[in-house]
C-alpha cells in the first residue's frame, strides 16, 4: 500500500474544478503495475477530459501521460520489473499524481538517453505525431516533396510533428497564433509558417502551392479551421481530423467531400493505435529514435508543480504555452 496525492474532479467545469486529494494506492492486479512518477505530461485532451467535452464517470483523476519507476508488476506482466524506469501514454485517466497502478500494456521502458521529464513530455504527443505522420497516409502514401498542411504547429504535437515532418524531407506548412509562435516552428523546420490570427491560411496555402494544395491537412483545431483546411486540399487528399482545440467540428453532408475534389477525411485517436503491446512497443521505438538521433528535439517549455495545475490549464487554454509542458513532482 502507498500514499499519493492525486488530483481529481468531482464534476466538469473550469480549471477550479481540479483539487489536489490525498489517496491510498493498492497493489498491481494481474496485468497491472504500480508506478512512482517523476514527472507528468500535461495535454490538450486533459482540458476535454476536465470540462466535459469528453464525458467520464466521476469522480474522475486525471492526466494521461507520465514518466516513473516501475515500484511493482502483477502476475502475467514480463516486460517490466521493478526498478525499470518507464513512460506512457494512458488509456484510463490518472496520470495527475505521484503513484498509481495502472494497466502494463501501455507502459515501455524509458531508454537511459531520455530524460524523466523528457520521457514525461513525449509519450501521448510522440506518439500522436509517429501516428499521424507513419501511420495515417493519403492514398499513394507520402513522398519526400510532398506538401503538408499542420495546424496549430507552435503546439506540443505540433513542434514534434514539424521536426519530425522535415527528417522525413516533406514541405510542412504551419499555422499558429502568433509571430513568436511562427519563428519557432520555422527555427525548428517548417517549411512555411502561417499566423492564421492575421492571415487567411486557405489564400496563402494556395499562394504557396502554386495553386494545388496539399496532399493532407492535420487538424486539430476543429470548429474554427474546419471548412478553409477542406478547400487546402488537392483531389483525393486526406483531412485527418484529430482534436477540438477551438471546439468541436459541426456535422456535415459526406456531398461536400465529392463537390471538393473526392476528398478522404478520416478522425483519429491514439489509442486505437497503442490498443496492444505490440503497437506501443512498435511506434514508442520508433519515437526513441526519433529522439536519440536528434531528429526530434522535445522542447519542455513550461514547467508547473502538480500543486499548481489549475494555472497550467489555464495557460494552456490561453494559447500561452509552445511546444511540451510538464507538472514537477
Ligand atoms: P497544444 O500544445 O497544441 O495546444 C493547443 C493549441 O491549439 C494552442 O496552443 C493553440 O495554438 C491552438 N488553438 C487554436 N484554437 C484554440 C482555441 N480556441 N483554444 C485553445 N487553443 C487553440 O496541445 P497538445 O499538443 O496537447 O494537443 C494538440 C491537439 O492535438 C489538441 O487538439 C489535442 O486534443 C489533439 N490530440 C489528439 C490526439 C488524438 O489521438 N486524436 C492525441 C493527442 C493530441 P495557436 O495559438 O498557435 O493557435
Amino acid at each position: 500500500m502507498a500514499k499519493s496525492k492525486a488530483v481529481q474532479i468531482r464534476k466538469h467545469g473550469g480549471p477550479e474544478e481540479m483539487e489536489l486529494v490525498d489517496v491510498e494506492v493498492g497493489e498491481p492486479g494481474p496485468g497491472e503495475i504500480r508506478i512512482r512518477h517523476k514527472a507528468i505530461g500535461l495535454n490538450f485532451i486533459d482540458v476535454y477530459q476536465r470540462s466535459g467535452l469528453y464525458q467520464l464517470p466521476m469522480p474522475l483523476n486525471l492526466g494521461m501521460e507520465a514518466s516513473g519507476i516501475v515500484e511493482a508488476v502483477g502476475s502475467g506482466v514480463t516486460h517490466l520489473k521493478a526498478g525499470d524506469r518507464a513512460a506512457y501514454a494512458s488509456q484510463p485517466p490518472g496520470a495527475y499524481c505521484e503513484v498509481r497502478v495502472m494497466p502494463a500494456k501501455c507502459v515501455v521502458k524509458l531508454p537511459d538517453a531520455i530524460s524523466f521529464e523528457t520521457g514525461a513530455a513525449m509519450m501521448l504527443k510522440g506518439l500522436t505525431a509517429q501516428y499521424l505522420l507513419k501511420r495515417t497516409l493519403p492514398q499513394g502514401g507520402l513522398q519526400a516533396g510532398d506538401f503538408v498542411l499542420f495546424h496549430a504547429a507552435a503546439g506540443g504535437v505540433g513542434l514534434i510533428a514539424v521536426q519530425w515532418a522535415k527528417a522525413l524531407g516533406l514541405q510542412l506548412i504551419g499555422t499558429a497564433g502568433s509571430e513568436e509562435k511562427c519563428a519557432l516552428a520555422k527555427s525548428l523546420g517548417a517549411a512555411h509558417m502561417i499566423n492564421y490570427g492575421k492571415e487567411d491560411f486557405l489564400a496563402r496555402v494556395k499562394e504557396i502551392t502554386g495553386g494545388k494544395g496539399v496532399k493532407v491537412v492535420y487538424d486539430s483545431v476543429g470548429k474554427d479551421t474546419w471548412d478553409k483546411s477542406l478547400d487546402c486540399l488537392q483531389p483525393f487528399g486526406l483531412m485527418a481530423s484529430f482534436g477540438n482545440a477551438s471546439g468541436p467540428v459541426a456535422p456535415f453532408a459526406p456531398g461536400i467531400l465529392g463537390n471538393k475534389g473526392s476528398l478522404y477525411v478520416t478522425r483519429q485517436t491514439l489509442f486505437t493505435h497503442i490498443a496492444t503491446r505490440e503497437s506501443t512497443q512498435e511506434m514508442a521505438d520508433d519515437l526513441f529514435a526519433a529522439v536519440t538521433s536528434g531528429k526530434v528535439e522535445i522542447r519542455i517549455d513550461q514547467r508547473f508543480p502538480l500543486a499548481q495545475v489549475q494555472e497550467a490549464h489555464r495557460t494552456l487554454e490561453a494559447r500561452k504555452t509552445t511546444g511540451c509542458t510538464i507538472l514537477t513532482l
